[in-house]
């Protein structure tokens, strides 16, 4: 074992057995000193990897646009909750706080709410967003009651999944345990039947899946939040529509590397299965759809035309650069995946009113 934290899982894992591979996940990304997601800078060049918002600013101004708009479907409640799940350098939400400087009453309505575990991490937010006077959270649930505006960016899929593979027996769950060595973690099936069989879709011998329970318990108390205050959620992130293999990833330096190699060092994540998400939610959902769909439907292509009238020949090369890759359908345009929870009292919001 490379890391300090990858010789305490292996403890406990000798001490108590295998563990599921959400429970590996979650000390992974969240352990308190030695997490991925307590420590590390992941996003931007120097990082791991990097995001939308961080690619082009026409990410977050669009996003600043759409909830804009949807406070004053609202009716312009003031105070609004702002509230950003895993903001980043916080990138996102200067852009979108810039772009909507013009909407009267916006910026004296919003209460701005970073729910942030990373303290470099807020640190960075501090700079950018300083200006907003933001509270800062550990958890969703921490947020003040009262009608909200929330956006969460590459957020979900960061949060724990369990594993599961189809054998002659059955749905078995994928654990982490322990090599011979006593020092190497690797994968176990575990021998009995798996309590989440009927959660599994029918798969073939050998077929994989996942569930994450962290994202659905999330998107219920979105969904719950929302109905019971008022308000709407923009959920941007890589995924499936509907079922999902077995997508668990890491990623190091902007390339792939061994999800338990390193725990703590390495960025672990999963594809987010929107299906369970739109269902957990339990209120009104829109989407999900590809985030080329969603941003051309904001008007993407005249904002950079907007941008490359003001610009040199190569800022013009690098907002076409960006805009490529934020909606070509090879890029981030289909992979990505857009969806709205919204409250059932206001009207369709913009970018979704047509199926891709
Ligand atoms: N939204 C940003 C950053 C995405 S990276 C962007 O698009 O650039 C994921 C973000 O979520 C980081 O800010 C990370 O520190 C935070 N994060 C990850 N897991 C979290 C958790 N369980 N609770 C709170 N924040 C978390």
């Amino acid at each position: 074992m490379t890391t300090e934290l990858g010789r305490l899982i292996a403890r406990r894992i000798a001490l108590t057995g295998p563990i599921p591979i959400a429970d590996f996940m979650a000390e992974a990304l969240g352990h308190p000193r030695l997490g991925y997601y307590r420590r590390v800078l992941p996003v931007g060049a120097a990082g791991d990897f990097t995001t939308a918002p961080e690619i082009s600013q026409m990410f977050g101004e669009l996003v600043g646009a759409w909830l804009a708009e949807r406070w004053l479907a609202m009716g312009a409640p003031s105070p609004v909750r702002l509230v950003e799940l895993g903001p980043g350098r916080g990138t996102l939400m200067a852009d979108a706080l810039r772009a909507t400087r013009g909407v009267p009453g916006f910026r004296a309505a919003l209460r701005l709410h970073l729910v942030e575990t990373n303290v470099p991490l807020r640190a960075e937010q501090r700079r950018s967003l300083g200006a907003f006077a933001p509270a800062w959270h550990e958890r969703f649930d921490e947020v003040p009651p009262g009608p909200a505006l929330i956006v969460a960016n590459e957020f979900f899929d960061a949060l724990p999944v369990r594993q599961f593979q189809k054998t002659a027996q059955g749905w078995r769950e994928r654990m982490v345990g322990l090599a011979p060595d006593g020092d190497t973690l690797v994968f176990a099936l575990a021998p009995g039947a798996t309590p989440f069989a009927p959660y599994l879709p029918h798969g073939a011998d050998g077929a994989q899946a996942e569930i994450s329970e962290a994202g659905r318990g999330l998107a219920a108390a979105i969904g719950a939040r929302l109905v019971r205050d008022g308000g709407w959620a923009l959920i941007v992130d890589y995924g499936y529509d509907s079922g999902a293999g077995a997508s668990l990833q890491a990623v190091r330096g902007h390339r792939g590397a061994g999800i338990l190699d390193d725990p703590g060092e390495t960025d672990l994540s999963a594809h987010v299965d929107f299906a369970a998400l739109a269902a957990s939610a339990n209120a009104p959902t829109f989407g999900p759809i590809g985030q080329g769909y969603f941003l051309r439907r904001l008007g993407i292509l005249q904002r950079a035309e907007s941008l490359k009238a003001r610009a040199n020949k190569s800022q013009r090369a690098a907002i076409d650069a960006a805009l490529a890759r934020l909606i070509g359908p090879d890029q981030m345009g289909t992979l990505f995946r857009v969806l709205a929870v919204g409250d059932g009292r206001t009207s369709l919001p913009a970018g979704f009113s047509e199926a891709e």
